[in-house]
């Protein structure tokens, strides 16, 4: 008998969680936290036993895939985890400074002396296209899901009393076009799909355009002196950045217009990206086959003390500041917006995705009066957003995606807010022909 529950990232974006149980064999995928306005459920006790999972596999080492790790491993779960060692790499990274954030807070999930024996049991390797036997009846594949560097989506092969079955959970499913990583994998049969469905609803800007949106404004905003607030995430999103803005400045774009990544993740974030030369795309790779670095340029610096970081507001005239968080939850990024927000002159461009009831949401959604760090603030400086460097698939590539699948008895849709997980569920019925479900939290379902 195999069947799935759900415990997170069902109805929503955040906390995913899924369940996967083939005769006496306990397959956790991911295990990440909840944010937004759903954080409180962190703190609900998990669902399920943490000691009787048998194997714990990660898709991708964004937090809301692996933040409740640590967790899960206080409560009692021991075995291996399985995930790519690029994944493994980030996960260090952002599995410590999430546990630094949670300190800060009244109530903490968990601090950074629960983070080391989480990290210890990783160490199962698998990259992409390679496959693992997990009992003598279960083998699992990777494929690169093409959302950051070392993301994957797992095929779950199994016999369910004789009968052979299979299953994929997506993962967090990248654009088909991405700016430094490599591309999407596409899989070609299997019985059930976990699909995720951020962007069910929207189409995406062509990235060409949103490449070309961010250089304007930047340049924009930098020629009439203004500084530039760019909210980013540490992971990916910030290489990214680092990349265009290399361009600007080979072109000679910036003229020496300073530029601080203010963000000590994100700073080794970079630097751990450069150990997988293998996963750039083509032009990347060119750049380091030269022996250039490309996510460095003359005008950038970073700023990974306290001091260094305060020591930018005494630039004054133009500048860019990439920060943190990118949702402007915590992160250095609160005291650039408390001094540039105020300002006509200034820019704070968006460029990723804004949960609601984030800071960066109500920012990005137009508030104009706001409380940060305290102080009140009414905004006056431009608000920006390009909205096609997501990491996300857009409803048609989330399609095509699916549409290269045969065999399939039935596609469960995850990891969605509700408009965009009912629009999808009406475009696999109609446009592929293919039955769907959108999957509820603690909801079983047998395979
Ligand atoms: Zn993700």
């Amino acid at each position: 008998m195999a069947y799935y529950r759900s415990y997170g990232a069902a109805g929503e974006v955040t906390g995913s969680c899924h369940l996967l149980i083939i005769g006496k064999i306990k397959i956790l995928i991911d295990c990440g936290m909840f944010q937004g306005a759903q954080e409180a459920l962190n703190f609900e006790p998990f669902a399920f036993n943490p000691k009787d999972i048998n194997y714990l596999i990660v898709t991708h080492a964004h937090i809301d895939h692996i933040g409740r790790i640590p967790l899960l491993v206080k409560n009692g779960f021991d075995k291996k985890i399985i995930s790519t060692r690029a994944t493994f790499s980030i996960a260090q990274l952002m599995l410590k400074n999430s546990a630094g954030i949670l300190e800060t807070k009244k109530e903490q999930l968990y601090t950074t002396k629960d983070v080391d024996p989480a990290l210890e049991l990783f160490g199962n390797f698998l990259e992409y296209g390679e496959s693992m036997t997990l009992d003598k009846n279960i083998k699992i594949t990777f494929k690169n899901a093409g959302h950051i560097l070392g993301a994957v989506s797992v095929k779950i092969k199994f016999f369910d009393k004789g009968i052979k079955k299979s299953v994929i959970f997506s993962g967090d499913i990248g654009q088909r076009e991405r700016i430094i990583t490599s591309q999407i994998e596409f899989w070609k049969k299997s019985n059930y799909i976990f699909l995720e469905s951020t962007y069910g609803l929207s189409v995406h800007e062509e990235l060409d355009i949103s490449i070309k949106s961010f250089k304007k404004q930047i340049l924009k905003t930098i020629k009439k002196g203004g500084t530039v607030v760019i909210p980013s995430f540490a992971l990916e999103r910030t290489q990214e950045i680092l990349y265009l803005l290399r361009q600007m400045s080979n072109n000679g774009k910036l003229k020496n217009i300073p530029v601080f990544l203010d963000s000590p993740l994100a700073i080794n974030v970079t630097r751990t990206f450069l150990n997988y030369p293998h996963l750039f795309n083509k032009e990347v790779k060119k750049i380091i086959q030269r022996g250039e670095n490309p996510f460095d340029f003359k005008e950038l610096t970073n700023t990974y003390s306290k001091e260094s970081s305060q020591h930018i507001n005494s630039f004054s005239g133009a500048k860019i500041i990439i920060a943190g968080s990118g949702m402007c939850e915590g992160g250095r990024v609160g005291y650039h917006l408390v001094r540039y927000l105020q300002d006509k002159n200034n820019l704070v461009l968006f460029v990723g995705f804004q949960v609601n009831s984030t800071l960066g949401q109500k920012i990005s959604s137009g508030e104009r009066d706001l409380s940060i760090l305290g102080s009140d603030i009414h905004v006056r400086a431009k608000i920006g957003y390009v909205s096609g460097f997501s990491a996300h698939a857009d409803q048609k590539e989330l399609l095509e995606w699916v549409d290269a699948v045969d065999n399939i008895y039935c596609v469960y849709l995850i990891h969605g807010d509700i408009p965009q997980l009912k629009t999808l569920k009406q475009k696999v019925k109609t446009q592929l022909k293919e039955k769907v479900h959108i999957v509820k939290m603690g909801e079983q379902i047998h395979l």
